[in-house]
């Protein structure tokens, strides 16, 4: 079963955005880090929170 087609993607850092369609219908913005160890990832409503979000993740240290 598919998921979510993503598009436009690009990279900052080590953080992925992609850009999708979610279960409503609507466009989000999911950004996610693909650092090891690091499993943060968040959507969001528009693109540029998205890039925001992506520009200022720190990856957690533990
Ligand atoms: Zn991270």
């Amino acid at each position: 079963m598919a998921r979510y087609q993503f598009r436009d993607t690009t990279r900052i850092g080590p953080v992925e955005i992609g850009t999708f369609t979610d279960r409503y219908g609507r466009e989000a913005h999911a950004a996610a880090c693909t650092a090891p160890g690091c499993d943060w990832s968040a959507s969001y409503l528009n693109r540029p929170a998205a890039e925001l979000a992506a520009r200022s993740h720190r990856c957690n240290p533990r």
